[in-house]
């Protein structure tokens, strides 16, 4: 067996899509684990530039299967979306191409209204949800209160199940919330319609990926978001509601027998956070705006303007240790050229101490960056296609990262497009 997981080590929007279209190449198999239409994956090759949300980044490749595995929140009406969006770009999305588990469950349009209800209850104290409802939908996954996209194929029972949930839903709308109720009729046609889109893609994955696997095939895992938005060992209550880490891949891709062979994890050259919550190395002012238009840094998904700081050494080798990366893309290099020299946060100062280790979410809000500085290389390294091609201090640069986090950078990503990259 032949797998690999590519991971987010930081906050997400590392760079994954742009990752794993490249990497393809040497797949059979592209599957999504976890996570939902809440992602951003960029990628910028021979058809276009796209974000990709739901569909796994090896849509693009000819030959290569797509899976949205039983972990993900499939949302029918946005990834209907995409895939037409794709179609119409002369990107192929077929039943061939595209796998969805019959075992994934189903994100429907009341968690993205209760999402978007209880940001709205929490005010100033909310988390900075995208209000794509993914929230809602895991916490009613595992109250086992929604509905697998495989029931879509047994309509008798699916009408019985989804009064029954509605029965139930509707009291937290009503009772917590005072929102109005949900209709059966509404839900029920939003089903049939996207259910008849939708329906020829389902299949039983874990058997398909199992023949597979006898077969000699090669998996590669695709990770929404990043270490420090993982459920359990993210930034609690900063994080998504999946389990964003490799070692989940297995299980939420379907072929829960596997074992993760390489762990690719993907860091930005420097640091960056959507939404809300404690992100230590955060610049301000005008030095965090003239990084953040360098980088482009705005939400792919969201389009929110992205928070920037200087590589975190402390959370990025706290990422490399819960995803037990065995090696590192560093990307956006490139953009990184403009400076003369480069902070890095390279310590966390708490009550009074430095620390190497990532603290506890509850004390992250007192945690400061201790910043050192590397040496810029002020020229353009986006041509660059070899490791000597890159200024001396551009590879001193990425060569400090790699030993201070313990992992060794294979990929230097100089460009959004697919062959902007050195493989060292
Ligand atoms: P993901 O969510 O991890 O897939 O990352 P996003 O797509 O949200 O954010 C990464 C952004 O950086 C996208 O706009 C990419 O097109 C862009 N990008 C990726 N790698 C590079 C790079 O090496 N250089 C530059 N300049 N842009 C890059
Ligand atoms: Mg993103």
């Amino acid at each position: 067996m032949s797998t690999c997981a590519i991971v987010g080590i930081n906050w997400g929007d590392e760079g994954k899509g742009r990752m794993v279209d490249l990497l393809t190449k040497d797949f059979d198999y592209v599957i999504r684990y976890q996570g939902g239409g809440n992602a951003g994956h960029t990628v910028v090759n021979g058809y276009g530039r796209f974000a990709l949300h739901l569909l796994p980044s090896g849509i693009f490749r000819k030959g290569v299967v797509n899976v949205l595995g039983n972990g993900v929140a499939l949302d029918l009406e946005n990834l209907w979306t995409e895939i037409e969006t794709l179609r119409a770009a002369g990107v192929s999305v077929t039943p061939d191409n595209l796998k969805i588990s019959d075992r994934a469950s189903l994100l429907l349009p009341w968690h993205r209204e209760l999402d978007a209800l209880e940001e709205a209850r929490l005010k100033d104290k909310k988390y900075g949800s995208t209000r794509q409802g993914i929230a809602p939908f895991y916490s009613d996954k595992y109250q086992k209160k929604t509905i697998l996209a495989g029931e879509l194929l047994y309509p008798g029972r699916l009408r019985e199940h989804v009064e029954d949930l509605l029965e139930w839903k509707n009291l937290t709308f009503t009772g917590v919330y005072g929102a109005r109720p949900c209709s059966p009729g509404s839900l029920l046609a939003w089903l049939e319609d996207y259910g008849a889109k939708l329906r020829p893609f389902l299949c039983d994955v874990p058997s398909l990926l199992y023949a597979a696997d006898k077969a000699g095939k090669r998996f590669l895992f695709e990770a929404q978001l990043g270490a420090l938005r993982d459920l359990d060992y993210g930034i609690c209550p900063y994080t998504t509601s999946s389990n964003a880490v490799a070692a989940y891949a297995p299980v939420g891709a379907g072929m829960p027998w596997a074992r993760v062979d390489e762990v690719l994890g993907v860091v930005k050259a420097y640091s960056t956070c959507v939404g809300e919550g404690p992100f230590v190395c955060e610049l301000h002012g005008a030095e965090a705006d003239a990084l953040r238009e360098a980088g482009a840094e705005y939400g792919a998904k969201t389009g929110r303007p992205r928070r920037v700081g200087p590589v975190d050494l402390v959370a990025t080798r706290y990422g490399v240790r819960v995803q037990g990366a065995t090696a590192l893309a560093l990307t956006k290099l490139d953009v990184l050229s403009g400076l003369d020299r480069i902070p890095l946060c390279a310590r966390y100062e708490l009550n009074g101490a430095q620390t190497d280790e990532f603290p506890f979410p509850a004390a992250l809000p007192d945690a400061k960056p201790v910043l050192e500085y590397a040496d810029g290389w002020r020229c353009d390294i986006s041509g660059a296609r070899t490791w000597d091609a890159l200024p001396a201090a551009a590879r001193a640069y990425v060569e400090r990262i790699e030993r201070a986090v313990g992992c060794p950078v294979r990929y230097v990503s100089v460009g959004a497009e697919r062959n902007a990259y050195i493989e060292r």
